[in-house]
């Protein structure tokens, strides 16, 4: 397995490098350049820990050369029509569609995620484009009666200026896409910084945009390694330049951006951390619930910020629910993800890998029991870590209060909904929540009384370009992707006319 993995990833890194989708620079106000530094950091693979590139490993001098370029692009962009805008936005997702494969295999290149999954997050990532390019011309104002016949009233939607996009690792692709096509849609110029496990999927995708004939200066990147994030974002935070931020990330880091914003009490949209309930009632399809745990935890290998993360199951389904899920986790496949049939590729990095081994062991000391999984797998890599389902797991230990990030299920019997609903409200984040029920009344009490800002009934997947993604409490600010995606980029103008008699 392991022979074959490595084979196969050398051939696709020799045909990766030769694809002109692979920079090993960066890309500020039309330039393909170096770090000022001339400073590089390496790109690894999360499956064997190969390099798969090197790019510039920039700082806070770049940073500002890329916010004065997308100042200076800005007063050109923000007075091109939204029809031009739709345009240029289509340009870049035809050419995101006609390489998608290639998009794809960059991400599991440096994710580790199975290719099938890299292909499902391309088509995602590139939906926000379509999406926005047809946004771009139904950004609307309003005229509102005015209480005098001597005043009109106007309100319009004006684009905020530079919009500085930091990203996170786990959806390379989407996470910026999702943010950049409102941002342009509406007239906006961007800085972006990518997560330092992942620039290649973000150059390639700028490498399109610059095909596309997206002029010069609108789209700018900030690669850089992890001990220069915090500079920078400071920086993006701080600087008169930028009218916003937009971040997605972890609920940590979210707030001292927030700190840091108050200042220059500067716009800011927050997707932060979850910690999904996932709710088995004893009214549900416990098939449908099996498949729907499935998705809406292995994804990723559990590394996604809506991953069902606090298994809740009522005891009247509880033996059922455990013994279905344990024979549907024994069939997942562990591998590299170029491998076919493989469900659960790597973690991303040591720290993550670390963070999961601590969060079982834990628990285990704690009077959990493994029922499957529970370890690492060395023989395949060493960052990949065993499919793990995990019972009487104790409220009191990390695994159940901390987003898990990984492919481990950590499960809690409960006997009434009362109790369901004090458990899974009891935390400070709200992204997502998930429950199975098919009884109609259960159905809306309990999702009305679900602290969260996404709700999956009956369904394990509800992450779509047509919704308003985001949460409550601690998992964030404002709302990505759906019309209202446009929101965070633009402010609201009222303009009085009066004396018209
Ligand atoms: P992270 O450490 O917060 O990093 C996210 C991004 O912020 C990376 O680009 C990172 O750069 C950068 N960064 C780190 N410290 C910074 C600082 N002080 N100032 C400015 N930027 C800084 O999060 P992560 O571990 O990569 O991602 C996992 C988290 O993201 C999870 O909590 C997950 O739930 C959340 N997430 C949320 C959503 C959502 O939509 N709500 C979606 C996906 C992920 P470096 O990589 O260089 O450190």
């Amino acid at each position: 397995m392991l022979l074959k993995s490595g084979k196969v990833i050398t051939k696709l890194l020799i045909q990766t490098r030769k694809m002109h989708l692979l920079h090993d620079k960066t890309y500020i106000n039309g330039q393909w350049i170096s770090a000022a530094s001339n400073k590089i950091f390496e790109v690894l693979n999360p499956a064997d820990g190969s390099i798969i590139s090197t790019v510039p490993d920039m700082d806070i001098e770049d940073t500002q050369k890329a916010i004065e370029s997308a100042a200076n692009a800005f007063e050109t962009w923000k007075n091109t029509t939204p029809k031009e805008r739709s345009y240029f936005l289509r340009n870049w997702y035809n050419l995101l569609i006609k390489n998608r494969d290639n998009l794809a295999k960059i991400i599991t290149l440096e994710s580790g995620k199975p290719l099938p999954e890299a292909l499902g997050e391309v088509n995602y990532g590139n939906s926000f484009v379509e999406w926005f390019s047809e946004q771009a011309r139904n950004v609307r104002g309003e005229i509102i009666q005015s209480s005098t016949t001597t005043k009109k009233i106007l309100v319009e939607h004006y684009p905020i200026g530079v919009a500085a996009l930091i990203t996170p690792w786990n959806f390379p692709h989407a996470m910026i896409t999702r943010k950049v096509s409102p941002a342009l849609a509406v007239g906006c110029t961007c800085v972006i910084k990518p997560a330092e496990d992942t620039p290649l999927t973000a150059l390639a995708l700028l490498e399109l945009a610059e095909e596309a004939g997206i002029p010069k200066g609108v789209l700018n990147i900030v690669t850089s390694g992890r001990k220069n994030a915090p500079k920078i974002g400071k920086l993006l935070c701080e600087s008169s330049l930028v009218a916003g931020i937009s971040f997605t990330g972890s609920t940590q880091v979210g707030k001292i951006l927030y700190k840091q914003c108050s200042a220059g009490v500067k716009r800011l949209g927050l997707e932060l951390g979850g910690n999904a309930p996932f709710i088995v009632y004893n009214t549900a399809d416990v098939d449908k619930a099996v498949e729907g745990a499935v998705t809406a935890k292995f994804r990723n290998c559990g590394q996604a910020c809506v991953a069902a993360n606090r298994f809740l199951v009522q005891e009247g389904v509880y033996d059922s629910f455990v013994g279905k899920l344990v024979d549907r986790v024994k069939d997942l496949k562990i591998g590299c993800g170029f491998d076919s049939g493989v469900r659960i590729g790597p973690l991303i990095n040591r720290a993550q890998f670390e963070k999961i081994s601590n969060l079982v062991g834990d628990a285990v000391a704690k009077g959990a029991k493994v029922v499957i999984g529970g370890i690492p797998a060395p023989k395949i890599g060493e960052l990949f870590y065993e499919p793990t389902v995990v019972v009487d797991v104790n409220k009191n230990t990390m695994l159940f209060s901390e987003e898990i990030f990984g492919p481990v299920i950590g499960i809690v019997k409960f006997k009434t909904e009362e109790e369901s609903l004090d458990i899974a409200n009891g935390t400070d984040r709200g992204l997502a929540a998930y429950f199975y029920s098919e009884d109609i009344k259960q159905i809306f009490r309990v999702n009305r009384n679900l602290e969260a800002g996404m709700i999956g009934v009956n369904e394990g997947l509800i992450s779509t370009v047509e919704a308003p993604f985001g949460g409550i409490k601690e998992s964030g600010i404002g709302r990505e992707g759906s019309h209202r995606g446009v929101e965070e980029y633009t402010y609201i103008k009222y303009t009085c006319i009066g004396n018209l008699e």
